[in-house]
């Protein structure tokens, strides 16, 4: 096992990395920019080192600052987190010719999935099934544009190669809105991700986005930790998450994690990763694959009982999974509400002092947040301030859970979403589970203040 391991992230995740090593015995560095720097988790770390000013590409995407901050400290082992640089295969690349050990995938791997037109047909070789569309990147050539829109079918939706976190992505419903719709997201993919590339996919009406956790150790073994149901959705960001996904077939999960799985080997896959579908009448179909941990980890670690992140070090550290497939059960159900500091119905942001923060408790409640009485949160940064997570034997058990959760949750100083959690938390379409990706955008249209 490691020694010591560099934390290049900040907030919660920075905090629950912070946790798992403590666990292990392994000492954590955070590193943290001049915003975070009275950050408890900083405060309280093993050491803590400033990487830069306030804005992310002079601290937490400032490579060169993160490498010799695990240079000086004598880290042997940097955990990306989530976001920042967790998906950068050049990152990865440079922490491992620096001589440490990046926790998650080959850069190789990286930059297979971070590129969603290469991530596509190294799955469809593998045998994962994919959306229908165009085979790779899109042509400029308006002929063959429309030729491929009309073997798609319309409608279609035009995504940058490149993209994530829900951008680059545009709806096209008729030949005529084509050309214009590939030139913009073209352009606006280049200024965003510095990847012009674009390709199409048929637009699915209903769906709902159903993903699979995999861990893999560096021996080969690969598990697949059940499937989460992240279709509530706003701007394709993921609000509410839950594990296991209401009303679907366990043997149907279990063939499509058994191809992700075999997917997994065939690449060569190790550390934790995440297949995301979207299911529509019984079938799945891949979309993008995540080589990183998850925000939503928390309800598959309360189903399965693994702790993912500890995991993730271990498996790092080149140990075996300590677990097998048939170990796996997947017990009640989980559900996680994302809190974010911003206008609960407007969703404008709401950084500033936090002069309250009551968290909940009491049986099945989980709060994974770095906040606390008095905190800042920097104006710079992701408005997502904490998760709250229950557990239940059941999801009517978790639901109320929920409720009694969020009712005793109090913050003030800043605004944040968690009254729009207790609307939804007795929406009786959300209660009866099943929602699709549409279904919280259309349920904000119609319930407009
Ligand atoms: P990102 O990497 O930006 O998160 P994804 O490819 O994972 O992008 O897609 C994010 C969300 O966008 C999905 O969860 C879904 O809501 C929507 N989406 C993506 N592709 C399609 C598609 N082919 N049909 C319908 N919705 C889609």
């Amino acid at each position: 096992m490691f020694k010591k391991i560099l934390v290049a992230n900040r907030g919660e995740i920075a905090l629950r990395v912070q946790r798992a090593c403590r666990e292990l015995g392994v000492k954590a560095v955070m590193v943290y920019s001049e915003a975070d720097r009275d950050a408890k988790y900083v405060r309280l770390a093993d050491e803590a080192v400033c990487i830069g000013p306030a804005p992310s590409s002079q601290s937490y995407l400032n490579m060169p600052a993160i490498i010799s901050a695990a240079e000086v400290t004598d880290s042997e082992a940097i955990h990306p987190g989530y976001g920042f640089l967790s998906e950068n295969a050049d990152f990865a690349e440079r922490v491992e010719k620096s001589g440490f050990q990046f926790i998650g995938p080959t850069p190789e791997s990286i930059r297979i999935m971070g590129d969603k037109v290469s991530a596509k047909q190294a799955m469809i070789k593998a045998g994962v099934p994919c959306v229908p569309g165009s085979e790779g990147e899109l042509p400029d050539d308006a002929a063959t544009l429309k030729r491929i829109a009309k073997s798609v079918g319309y409608p279609v939706i035009i995504k940058a190669a490149g993209g994530g976190g829900g951008r680059g992505m545009r709806v096209v419903h008729t030949e005529a809105a084509l050309l214009a719709a590939v030139q913009m997201t073209k352009a606006e993919a280049g200024a965003a991700f510095g990847n012009p590339a674009v390709y199409m996919e048929k637009y699915l009406q209903n769906p709902r986005h159903i993903e699979i956790q995999i861990i893999a150790d560096k021996h080969r073994n690969v598990v697949y930790l059940g499937e989460r149901d992240c279709s509530m959705q706003r701007r394709h960001q993921k609000v509410i998450e839950e594990a296991p996904a209401p009303g679907i077939p366990r043997r149907l999960i279990e063939r499509i994690g058994e191809r992700c799985v075999a997917a997994c080997k065939k690449i060569g896959y190790r550390g934790a990763g995440t297949f995301e579908f979207l299911y529509e009448n019984g079938e799945f179909y891949f979309i993008e694959m995540n080589t990183r941990v998850q925000v939503e980890h928390p309800v598959t670690e309360w189903v399965t009982g693994v702790d993912i992140v500890r995991t993730q070090i271990m498996v790092a550290a080149g140990e075996k999974l300590p677990f097998t497939q048939r170990q796996i059960q997947m017990r009640g159900h989980a559900i996680e509400c994302r809190v974010n500091a911003e206008d609960p119905f407007k969703f404008t942001p709401s950084p500033g002092r936090v002069t309250t923060w009551h968290m909940p408790g009491g049986p099945g409640v989980r709060v994974d947040s770095h906040v606390y009485n008095n905190y800042f949160v920097p104006p710079n940064y992701d408005s997502m301030i904490g998760k709250i997570i229950v557990h239940g034997d059941t999801r009517e058990q978790a639901i109320a859970r929920m409720q009694t959760a969020l009712a005793e949750t109090a913050i003030e100083g800043i605004s944040s979403n968690v009254p729009l959690h207790r609307e939804l938390m007795v929406d009786a379409n959300f209660i009866a589970g099943g929602t699709n990706i549409h279904y919280l955008e259309k349920w904000l249209s119609d319930h407009k203040r």
